[in-house]
């Protein structure tokens, strides 16, 4: 039974039933045309009508600036990591075609493994060398571990990028920049940032899209987004790029950039309103449904107040068992994630016990990822304030069992 089941997975994770409910019409029957939404021609006036809403859904919600355009890509937020480079390898071309590769700098904030594989990719495509502008298992206490957001001082960004990457919120080892003012100390340092014009900043929000406002949205050169955390299904990644980002590939490359896939280029997906080829039709079609869910239940602004408080109740509880000597939060007070809690058992028989005890009562998919291990639990915005609460009697009561 569904309704006994909480889904605590890190993505894909629970959409909301309503919604789903609701789907399943779509994909029978859209909008009253008598074919469904998977069905129906991407070229239509229906299917126009259905990106122009999610566009609006996104863009009023978030508050995107005219400076930037709305687009919908696939490949997910991997083939970001490779687009990103690309098109903004290209626009750096454009603007210094005189500069080497060598002086063509990309700035990596290395806090998590999904960074890290971000910077990977970027050396991988080369046009460009990769500075590590602070990663944080150089301040980690045993030099390896990604558990915090680095100290400001501690940023090294290059004169002039080509671009400067970051994620809010690192899926797997739960470490997310504060939502706070500038001057709190794990914050993302916007300050750095304050004599650019139009800094080249990359922010890659895949697991904290929607749950809460985006920090200075407007000095963002590119934000990306997968669709299956907190809006929807796999397949739809939801781009918001600044338009001297769109930049002509082609006129790049004859500068000597390498070229760039039509796909990936961001000019073409802006061209032709993210219908230059098929799109992920039925993901866009429940990612507005979720959204316009969102907005009927107060918006972004609710979201944010619920979130927090969903993950209060549960680093409360955790902390408590802390103190107990049963459980170890993975991540420094301050940079830890509202989406994913990260913490250990005091041993590995007490995370087993943790887990088939949670699975035996519905609360399922707590494992942590395979290459850290130990318990992550995801609140994203389909967990309800009531499941927090169901969550939070079981921690208690494991506790209770524990000490
Ligand atoms: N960035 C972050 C922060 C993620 O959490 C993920 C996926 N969990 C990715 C990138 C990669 O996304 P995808 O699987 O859609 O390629």
């Amino acid at each position: 039974e569904r309704s006994q089941v909480i889904n605590f997975g890190p993505g894909p994770s629970a959409l909301p039933e309503s919604v789903l409910e609701e789907a399943t019409k779509g994909l029978i029957n859209y909008n009253g045309t008598g074919i469904g939404i998977t069905e129906i021609s991407h070229r239509s006036k229906d299917f126009a009508a259905l990106t122009a809403k999610l566009e609006e859904l996104v863009r009023t919600q978030l508050e995107v600036p005219s400076t930037h355009v709305v687009l919908f890509a696939q490949g997910g937020g991997s083939a970001q990591f490779s687009s990103v480079v690309l098109n903004m390898l290209a626009r750096h071309r454009l603007l210094h075609p005189e500069l080497s590769d060598e002086q063509r700098v990309m700035d990596y904030v290395v806090t998590g493994s999904w960074t890290k594989k971000a910077a990977e990719e970027a050396r991988r495509l080369g046009g460009g060398r990769v500075n590590v502008v602070a990663d944080s298992r150089e301040h980690s206490a045993d030099g390896k571990s990604f558990d915090n957001i680095p100290p400001h001082e501690a940023f090294k960004l290059s004169p002039d990028p080509a671009l400067i990457y970051y994620c809010d919120n690192e899926t797997v080892d739960g470490v997310q920049f504060a939502y706070a003012a500038e001057d709190s100390p794990t914050a993302f340092p916007f300050h750095l940032l304050k004599n650019q014009t139009l800094p080249p900043l990359v922010g890659d929000y895949s697991s904290s899209f929607m749950s809460r406002p985006i920090p200075h949205l407007a000095d963002h050169a590119i934000i990306f987004a997968g669709a299956q955390k907190n809006i929807g299904p796999a397949g739809l990644t939801i781009l918001i790029v600044r338009n001297d980002c769109l930049v002509d590939v082609d006129a790049a490359a004859k500068l000597g950039a390498t070229p760039v896939p039509l796909t990936m280029a961001y000019k073409t997906l802006a061209d032709s309103t993210s219908l230059y080829n098929t799109p992920p039709m039925f993901s866009m079609y429940v990612s507005a449904l979720v959204l316009e869910n969102m907005k009927n239940r107060g918006g972004l602004n609710t979201f944010e107040a619920m979130n927090r408080r969903k993950q209060e109740k549960v680093y409360a509880a955790l902390k408590d068992g802390e103190g107990k000597g049963v459980f170890r939060l993975r991540v420094r007070d301050g940079s830890r994630s509202w989406m994913n809690v990260v913490f250990r058992g005091a041993t590995e028989d007490i995370e087993k016990e943790f887990l088939a005890s949670g699975e035996s009562q519905g609360l399922k998919a707590m494992k942590g990822h395979r290459s850290i291990g130990g318990i992550r639990i995801s609140l994203y915005n389909a967990i309800t304030e009531e499941q927090v609460d169901r969550l939070v009697a079981f921690i208690r009561e494991f506790l209770a069992q524990h000490t």
